[in-house]
């Protein structure tokens, strides 16, 4: 199957590369186009995963379809962003029809739930990795930035933290798992959902946000840093689900949600007059902390003393 084939036949034919919304043209010409509304800005992310590193190899195509729109995807939620399309460049080592299938299955799934377009790309034959880019719109000036915390906002997250790194063992095939603890954990690791309407409400409201990648204590750093301020986590207001409690233990789950990544909720400075609203219009905003003047994060015991972290992230369990 040669190059142009396998585009025509799994990409410019999925249900994602169907032009609409603001993509006035999609994949077959040289580039594609978009229409972005008056007073709107252009909103872009991109972000490569590689086989091996990012992801095990071999895993199924259809979540690491899944798993690679929605990664990246959600960088426009934590924008505030509304979604428009992506590209995805693609390298594979060969055109298997089975693989290719499947995998296009698995970015129709995660365009449909996120509103997405496929509007073009790139297929090389390589070691196999891929790069997406995603394009979203936000009315001008309004994007959340991770820049605007301010002393005396609450600290808020917009779900449950630590799923995903309770699954890693499971995906690694480290450890085996058969009950509804494990599914659900691998449910958020391999189908992460970005949090794009949260995002886009809380425009104009949140001073600051992201969402986590890389864990709540290091990307709670990131805010700290852009902001120039410090970020205060009381420990027992983080929230972990009961399929996390119940397959690590609360230790380990603790630890899952303060240190591992790849949750992809929002965490976000709202100031205090702004919670009510929102709760009351069912967001599922939890508050676990506070900014405060000065530096880096802390964490926070029942007591209001501080629980000693390092760079890397959680460090405090008794070994
Ligand atoms: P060019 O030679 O201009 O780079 P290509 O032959 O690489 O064009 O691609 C032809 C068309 O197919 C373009 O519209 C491109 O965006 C699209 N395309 C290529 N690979 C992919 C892919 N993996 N997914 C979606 N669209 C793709
Ligand atoms: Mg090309």
């Amino acid at each position: 199957m040669g190059e142009f084939e396998l585009i025509r036949h799994y990409f410019a034919a999925a249900a994602c590369a169907r032009a609409g919304g603001d993509v006035v043209l999609g994949i077959g010409d040289d580039c594609a186009l978009l229409a972005v509304p008056a007073g709107e800005q252009l909103v872009i992310s991109t972000d490569t995963l590689v086989a091996g590193v990012h992801f095990p190899d071999p895993c199924d195509p259809c979540l690491l379809g899944q798993r690679a729109l929605a990664v990246s995807t959600s960088d426009l939620a934590a924008m505030g962003a509304t979604p428009i399309g992506f590209t995805l460049a693609l390298s594979l080592p060969l055109a298997e029809p089975g693989w290719l299938e499947a995998f296009a299955r698995g970015l129709d799934i995660m365009a449909a739930a996120c509103d997405m377009r496929l509007i073009g790309g790139d297929t090389t034959r390589g070691p196999l990795s891929m790069t997406l880019t995603v394009f979203g719109r936000v009315p001008a000036g309004q994007a959340l930035l991770r820049s605007g915390a301010r002393v005396g906002d609450l600290l808020c997250v917009g779900g449950t933290v630590g799923d995903a790194a309770g699954a890693l063992p499971l995906v690694l095939g480290e450890r085996e798992g058969a009950s509804a603890e494990a599914s659900a954990l691998l449910d958020r690791y391999w189908s992460p959902q970005p949090q794009l309407a949260l995002g886009q409400a809380l425009r104009g409201k949140a001073t600051a946000a992201l969402d986590i990648s890389d864990g709540l204590l290091a990307d709670c750093g990131h805010i700290a840093a852009a902001s120039s301020v410090r970020l205060a986590i009381e420990q027992a207001r983080v929230p972990l689900s009961d399929a996390l409690v119940r397959w690590a233990g609360r230790e380990r789950a603790l630890q899952c949600g303060l240190a591992g990544g790849d949750d992809y909720v929002l965490a976000f400075a709202l100031p205090r007059e702004e919670l009510p609203g929102l709760l009351a219009d069912g967001w599922p905003i939890r508050v676990i902390g506070r900014i405060e003047a000065g530096e880096g994060v802390r964490l926070l015991d029942a007591d209001g003393k501080d629980v000693p972290i390092d760079r890397q992230g959680y460090n405090h369990f008794n070994a």
